[in-house]
C-alpha cells in the first residue's frame, strides 16, 4: 500500500471556514506539517498531533519532511494556508512527489483568500477575473507587469495576493501605477486584513486611493471590472441582469 500524503487548505483561519473534508483528514493524520503560522491557527483539537514545521522561504525542505515523514510510516498532512492549489505548496509536492513513487499524494480543498475576502466586500468576483500574486520571489517582475496589463485589458476583475511584505512595501503602489495606464482612477478596489482571523479590516476605495494605500502581508486586494460598482456600501460586480 503507498504512503498518504494529504495537502490540505485550511481556509483563511477562523475554524468554521475550514472544510469538513479537511478537519477530518486532519484528525485522521498522525503528522501535521506546516509553516508555523498556519499550525498555530489549527484548532485546539489538533495541537497534540505530531507538529513539524520549518521557516518560511524553506518549502523545498517542508515538502521533503512530509515524504520522509510518510515514508517512516506516518499518515501526514502539509497544511497550507486558504486552498493548497492557490499559492500553496500542491504542485511542488507534485513535483517533487516524482522521486518518492511510494507515496500518494492527495489534495483538499480549501477557502481561498480570494473567495473569504470577496464574500467580506460584497460580489466583487462575481464575473469573469484574474488572480495574480505581487510576489517576485519565484516570478520575474516583468511576467507580472505583463499579466496585470493584460488584465485590464481583458476587463477582468483583479485579486491580488501578496501585495506587500518587509521587502516589497511599494509593489501595490507600482501595480496601481501600472493598471492605472489602462484603468480610469475612479475604478472601485477594495481590500481586506485578516480575513477570517481576529482584527478583519474591510475597505472600499477607488483604484487612484488604493495607489496610496498602504497594506499588509496579510491582505488580499480586489480591483473590480468595468461593470464593478459601490452599491449599498458594498462592492459589487453586475453580471449582466436586467432589473
Ligand atoms: N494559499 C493561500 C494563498 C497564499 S499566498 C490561499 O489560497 O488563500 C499568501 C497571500 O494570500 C497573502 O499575502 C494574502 O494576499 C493572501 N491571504 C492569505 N490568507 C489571508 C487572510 N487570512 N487574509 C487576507 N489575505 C490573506
Amino acid at each position: 500500500m503507498k504512503h498518504k500524503i494529504y495537502v490540505v487548505g485550511i481556509g483563511p483561519g477562523a475554524e468554521e471556514m475550514m472544510t469538513k473534508e479537511a478537519e477530518s483528514v486532519l484528525k485522521m493524520s498522525d503528522t501535521i506539517i506546516g509553516y508555523e503560522v498556519y499550525l498555530k491557527l489549527l484548532p485546539e483539537a489538533f495541537r497534540g498531533k505530531e507538529l513539524l514545521s520549518t521557516p518560511m522561504k524553506q518549502e523545498k525542505e517542508r515538502c521533503l519532511l512530509c515524504f520522509e515523514k510518510a515514508k517512516s510510516g506516518k499518515t501526514v498532512s502539509l497544511v497550507c494556508s486558504g486552498d493548497a492549489g492557490i499559492y500553496g505548496l500542491a504542485g511542488l509536492m507534485y513535483e517533487m512527489g516524482e522521486a518518492y513513487p511510494d507515496c500518494e499524494i492527495m489534495v483538499v480543498s480549501g477557502v481561498t483568500a480570494a473567495a473569504g475576502g470577496a464574500a467580506l466586500l460584497g460580489a466583487p468576483i462575481n464575473h469573469d477575473f484574474c488572480a495574480i500574486s505581487l510576489s517576485d520571489l519565484l516570478t520575474p517582475w516583468e511576467t507580472i507587469e505583463r499579466r496585470l496589463l493584460s488584465a485590464a485589458e481583458g476587463d477582468f476583475a483583479i485579486v491580488l495576493y501578496n501585495p506587500s511584505s518587509r521587502k516589497r512595501k511599494d509593489y501595490l503602489k507600482r501595480a496601481c501605477e501600472i493598471l492605472l495606464t489602462k484603468i480610469e482612477k475612479e475604478r472601485p478596489a477594495g481590500y481586506v486584513e485578516n480575513i477570517g482571523r481576529t482584527d478583519t479590516k474591510i475597505e472600499i476605495c477607488t483604484l487612484g486611493e488604493l495607489k496610496e494605500r498602504t497594506v499588509n502581508m496579510f491582505t488580499t486586494v480586489f480591483i473590480g471590472n468595468s461593470r464593478t460598482e459601490v452599491i449599498n456600501g458594498k462592492l459589487i460586480t453586475r453580471r449582466g441582469y436586467e432589473l
